[in-house]
């Protein structure tokens, strides 16, 4: 009898045990979903304006595309170079290149020197020869883990385009000639409060997990069916 009772005990503590894993599971489970859904904001834009002032900067895909998905980045941040090898080729499959999504990019300088040395690039490459930006663009999160962003690493990695004139490249780093482009992209950092990189915006909302293709997916999704 003894044996018995002490078998039961064990079985009601281990089920105790067992109920108590499940309730923990169950609710940072619970907990996961909301912060999800609490952080996907929307931006109310004010005026005669329903979406993000993109004029004048780099555009992929159909230009009269339904959704505008629009990153702010960094050329020299890590998490920028993750999102663009990670995520950006699954949007540009699945969105860009079906005519739903036209993707651009806003420079942000929060790496310092080395953020605007990439920037005034990619800026000189967009408009001197526009059709070579977005292959300037990926070498450039290509190179972010070769070492500094200098003068000298711009015109090398241009080099390797032939239809990029390095010899402009190289006057408008110099001159920062596209400077006035820079603080245009800043400015608009600060007026839609963009605080780290890389901030996703698809039409007026901020995506909170842009490394969750899924959410990503989700949201186009939704926008595509308010837009039918
Ligand atoms: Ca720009």
């Amino acid at each position: 009898m003894r044996k018995d009772n002490f078998i039961i005990k064990i079985l009601i503590i281990l089920t105790i045990v067992i109920l108590g894993i499940l309730a923990i599971f169950v609710v940072n489970k619970s907990n996961e979903s909301n912060k999800s859904n609490e952080t996907n904001k929307t931006i109310h834009l004010s005026g005669k304006f329903n979406s993000l002032d993109i004029k004048g900067q780099p555009t992929l895909g159909k230009l009269d595309a339904p959704i505008t998905v629009v990153e702010f980045g960094d050329f020299k941040c890590p998490p920028c170079k993750l999102w663009e090898e990670n995520i950006f080729p699954q949007l540009k499959m699945d969105y860009i290149d079906t005519g739903k999504v036209k993707f651009v990019f806003i420079n942000v300088l929060f790496h310092g020197d080395e953020s605007v040395v990439a920037s005034l690039s990619a800026e000189s490459v967009f408009k001197n020869s526009s059709l070579e930006y977005w292959d300037f663009h990926k070498k450039l999160f290509e190179a972010q883990s070769e070492g500094a962003f200098t003068t000298d690493k711009m015109i090398e990695i241009a080099k390797t385009n032939p239809k990029i004139d390095t010899v402009i490249l190289k006057k408008d780093i110099e001159k920062q000639l596209r400077d006035k482009e820079l603080d245009i992209d800043s400015k608009l950092v600060e007026k839609y409060n963009v605080d780290r990189t890389p901030t996703i915006f698809i039409g007026n909302t901020m995506v909170s997990d842009p490394f969750n293709y899924e959410n990503v997916r989700k949201i186009i999704e939704s926008e595509l069916k308010v837009g039918n």
